[in-house]
């Protein structure tokens, strides 16, 4: 029997067997970033945690079409439907277009992405570029008697639904009561805008025509509009990080069933947050506001790859908060350097297969992934596996290579390349190591142990074994 991971539903409240709408497919949507600055760290570790939803649905056999919006307009710096258009707003900051603004960091979210070995959506629509089906499902939703119109927009009325906010209701025990804005026009407190008027005395950027008047989307409508276009009015599964349940999640599900009278999405995950430990006992949220971001280039420049960070993360699991400290980045780092040299050495070795087959560390990994995604578990049976095979005299080279390349169809971290990533040293290195193996075959070992100071002062240590020289990053 094919297999099917069980899966937290935030829509339930509880842990799910996971069955598809239509057999052996499964429909996506992840909510993707608002390109007005760079992805932080804690961004990254929800897409990582989809990616692993992802990997191991594709493991299990299933075809996944998955869909990744790009928020390019109109997200407002607050969820209650005021404040400034962050796009605008940072275009402003940098004397830049809006447009350009957009562009430029979609760019580099894209980069981030395939640095962290996530696999690519098949669509990434753009926001900008779905407005004429955003003004059709507010029509819908006006002919349907959903909406009203204030003087800086058009609303959605919530109390006109009678499951409003059963996402958030079933996990946090209640909707935000929104009291503590300025409700301004609003007939209910969590009603929000569907489209907004563009300001009287200020020209926007991004801005259109639509039968209400100039202006544009209201943020949580987008989402609807390209999740029904590309998978369907009722589709698989829909993901994004906790902060998404009490607002965004919660109004793209009314939107959405008002105008369908149909169930959005059937299963709904929600990725934990990654806070910052700054100092002993900190416990704050990592945040663009709170200035305490940190991206991959901040880990770069700390000298780390950005599979590091995917290996920390795999540490945790994704409902769970994690911490982020140096010292568990350079204990992730450590790891994965340890496990790379382990996967180039059976690469390398010409052993042929014999002995045990692995078959119960496959078993028992499938497992562990189709239990709600279980990395840390995963990790530890991969780590297990290594250990046996460390100590076993009946180890198996050719299938541990197989089954740890296998593992790492769901982890992601670019094993298969351990001996690709070895010979991408630095030119200058890699001669280093020769004129090193040429003193070694002479017998001159003075000259040997020269030329292993001056590869250590460049950054690289190395060992000497049967299989020749070994070379790691200090
Ligand atoms: P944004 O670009 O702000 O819409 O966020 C992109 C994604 O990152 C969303 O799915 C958020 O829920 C998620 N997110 C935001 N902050 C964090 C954090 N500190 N840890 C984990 N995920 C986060
Ligand atoms: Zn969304």
């Amino acid at each position: 029997m094919a297999l099917a991971p069980k899966l937290t539903n935030t829509l339930s409240g509880k842990k799910e067997l996971f069955k598809p709408l239509h057999k052996g497919f499964v429909g996506l949507y992840t909510c993707g970033p608002t390109v007005y600055q760079y992805a932080h760290i804690g961004n990254l570790r929800t897409y990582i945690f989809e990616d692993l939803l992802k990997r191991t649905l594709l493991m299990d056999g299933f075809r996944v079409k998955h869909v990744m919006n790009i928020t390019d307009v109109g997200h407002l710096a607050s969820d209650e439907d005021t404040g400034e258009d962050k796009v605008e707003r940072e275009a402003s900051r940098e004397g830049k277009s809006a447009w350009d603004i957009a562009r430029k960091f979609e760019a580099v979210f894209l980069e981030d992405l395939k640095a962290l070995n996530i696999l690519p959506a098949q669509k990434m629509p753009r926001a900008t570029e779905h407005i004429d089906i955003q003004i059709k499902l507010i029509q819908k939703l006006e002919k349907k008697g959903y909406t009203y119109r204030t003087a800086d927009g058009i609303y959605f009325d919530t109390a006109h639904l009678k499951d409003y906010g059963k996402l958030a209701r079933k996990n946090i025990g209640g909707i935000r009561a929104g009291a503590r804005v300025a409700e301004g026009e609003k007939r209910n407190p969590t009603d929000f805008a569907l489209w907004k008027f563009s300001p009287q005395d200020a020209k926007r950027q991004m801005e259109w025509q639509s039968p209400w008047g100039i202006g544009f989307p209201g943020w949580h409508i987008e989402c609807s509009a390209m999740s029904m276009k590309y998978l369907g009015e009722t589709f698989d599964i829909h993901c994004g990080g906790i902060d998404h349940i009490q607002v965004h999640h919660q109004n793209e599900i009314a939107q959405s069933e008002a105008a369908t009278g149909e169930p959005f999405a059937h299963y709904w995950l929600h990725g934990n947050f990654l806070r910052i430990e700054n100092t002993p006992g900190s416990d704050e949220k990592m945040s663009k506001s709170l200035g305490n971001s940190i991206t991959l280039d901040t880990l770069r420049e700390q000298g780390f790859d950005p599979l590091d960070y995917r290996y920390l993360t795999l540490g945790v699991h994704w409902r769970k908060p994690m911490a982020f400290s140096w010292d568990a980045l350079r204990a992730a780092q450590t790891a994965r350097r340890e496990l790379m040299d382990f996967v180039r050495e059976l690469q390398t070795n010409k052993d042929r297969a014999k002995g045990i087959t692995y078959t119960k560390h496959l078993t028992a990994f499938l497992e562990a992934i189709n239990d709600d995604l279980n990395a840390p578990k995963a990790l530890s049976i991969l780590w297990k596996l290594i250990r046996e095979f460390r100590t076993s005299k009946s180890h198996n080279t050719p299938m541990a290579l197989k089954t740890i390349l296998q593992f790492d169809h769901f982890l992601g971290l670019n094993l298969k390349d351990a001996t690709k990533a070895q010979e991408a040293l630095p030119q200058h290195i890699q001669e280093l190591i020769a004129q090193r193996k040429h003193a070694r075959q002479a017998k001159d070992w003075m000259r040997s142990d020269q030329i292993r100071d001056q590869i250590k002062s460049l950054g690289w240590t190395i060992e000497d074994s049967p299989q020749g020289q070994k070379i790691k990053k200090l």
